[in-house]
């Protein structure tokens, strides 16, 4: 209460004036006496609960708004559960790409010869997946989200995944994979506590997998599918839609979510396919909006989850829903809060960044974790405001696989 009345009286100058250390977070923290460090942290957990008042989240923004980025950096870091880029957007959500390996090859993500996969002692191991999960956590994060390549091809990933569930304070563990191998194991992963399944699946016609995927994974992406209806896990399906291969599954698509609690979810494509560019004329998200429209009539608009980069629709009388990504045109970044890491254990504050951070270098190299969280909430400040900005930044062009990036 005493930061709020504090925050509405301030003036930037005010804010001007601050001593920087004062900041847990701020760069160096880790230099400070242990008992300043003790004395820091009582009065930071007093205040702990304020990061969870939207007023002081708002405050955050006002303030960053005015372009004093440095207080809004204060106030964020006097609340310890959250961290706040300097757009006011809090850190909730990592995206960790377990491998880069992948068992199908599909035209938007990869060329048909596969990319160049990095040895595997460049990868993050399982132990430092978990200690960045419980650093993360300890920042704010409350889901994950486990990609790659393919999660199910990376070697006792059933054990990792049973240890991730069991960490503290963490929310939400869901899983992105293409189905071709993981069908067997879905009770398992509901009883370890997986809350969701992504399920990536382009068509229900199996010669156009074949193509789209260059793998003939049809029945095994299937029986993914309806086993994890028949667990009563969430289920989302990802659909990458391309003019040339699979425009005509639109509405098939779609159809699922007549009799099926699923969320079909429409994606635009984007140029991380390994060689750039992208594999057909753009269907964007108003495209396959209107397509659905012209359908199906009305869509009934449903709200959309803060953070989310689905606008969210239902067929009047259906059972499940519709979620359209307009992933290339980005009109969901205001909104993000989310990083992902790779495979190798890049910080990327955004899918069209080089990487940020090298996380692998301080998870082997004898950093302590509270080094880590202080290049983590220095890396994470300097997100940038969307994809375009972002992209701008680039010193060369897109040439990445979603595969090493971590969709
Ligand atoms: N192999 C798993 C799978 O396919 O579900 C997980 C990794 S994959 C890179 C994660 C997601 O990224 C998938 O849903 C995939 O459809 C999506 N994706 C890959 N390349 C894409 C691209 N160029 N544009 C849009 N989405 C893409
Ligand atoms: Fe593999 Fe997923 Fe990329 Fe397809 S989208 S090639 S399944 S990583």
């Amino acid at each position: 209460m005493r930061v709020l009345q504090l925050a509405s009286r301030a003036s930037a100058n005010y804010f001007e004036s601050l001593p920087s250390r004062t900041c847990l977070r701020e760069p160096g923290f880790e230099n400070l006496s242990q008992n300043s460090q003790n004395s820091q942290n009582r009065q930071f957990r007093q205040h702990s609960q304020l990061s969870k008042n939207r007023q002081f989240s708002q405050r955050i923004k006002n303030t960053t708004k005015l372009g004093n980025s440095r207080a809004a950096a204060y106030f964020c870091n006097m609340a310890t559960t959250k961290l706040y880029d300097s757009y006011g957007r809090p850190l909730e959500y990592m995206r960790l790409a377990v491998t880069d390996r992948c068992n199908l090859r599909c035209h938007y993500c990869m060329p048909a010869e596969g990319i160049d996969f990095v040895p595997r002692k460049e990868l993050l191991t399982y132990e430092e997946m978990l200690r960045l999960t419980r650093i993360m956590v300890e920042l704010g994060v409350t889901k994950v989200r486990i990609t790659g390549g393919e999660p199910f091809v990376r070697k006792n990933m059933y054990g990792f995944l049973k240890r991730l569930t069991r960490i503290e304070d963490l929310e939400q563990v869901s899983i992105t994979t293409n189905g071709a191998v993981a069908n067997r194991h879905i009770p398992f992963l509901k009883e370890i506590g997986i809350s969701a399944i992504n399920l990536s699946l382009d068509t229900l016609d199996r010669e156009r997998f074949k193509t789209i995927t260059r793998r003939d994974f049809f029945d095994e992406a299937m029986s993914t599918y309806q086993a994890v209806l028949a667990a009563g896990m969430t289920l989302k399906v990802n659909m990458v839609v391309m003019a040339r291969h699979n425009w005509q599954d639109v509405i098939p698509m779609a159809e699922l979510t007549a009799k099926d609690p699923v969320s079909i979810r429409f994606i635009e494509e984007m140029p991380f396919n390994g060689s750039g560019g992208n594999s057909t004329t753009i269907k964007t998200y108003r495209d396959i909006h209107d397509h659905l429209q012209a359908h199906f009539g009305n869509l009934e608009t449903l709200p959309t989850p803060a953070g989310s980069t689905a606008r969210l629709y239902r067929i009047p009388g259906y059972r499940g829903t519709i979620g359209i990504i307009a992933a290339w045109s980005r009109t969901f970044c205001g909104d993000c809060n989310r990083i992902r890491v790779t495979a190798t254990g890049k910080l990327k504050n955004c899918l069209y960044d080089h990487g940020v951070l090298n996380l692998k270098r301080m998870l082997s190299d004898g950093s302590s974790d509270t080094m880590i969280k202080a290049a983590i909430s220095r890396a994470y400040r300097q997100k940038l405001p969307d994809g375009f900005a972002t992209e701008q930044q680039r010193s060369s062009a897109i040439s990445e696989s979603m595969s090493s990036i971590g969709g």
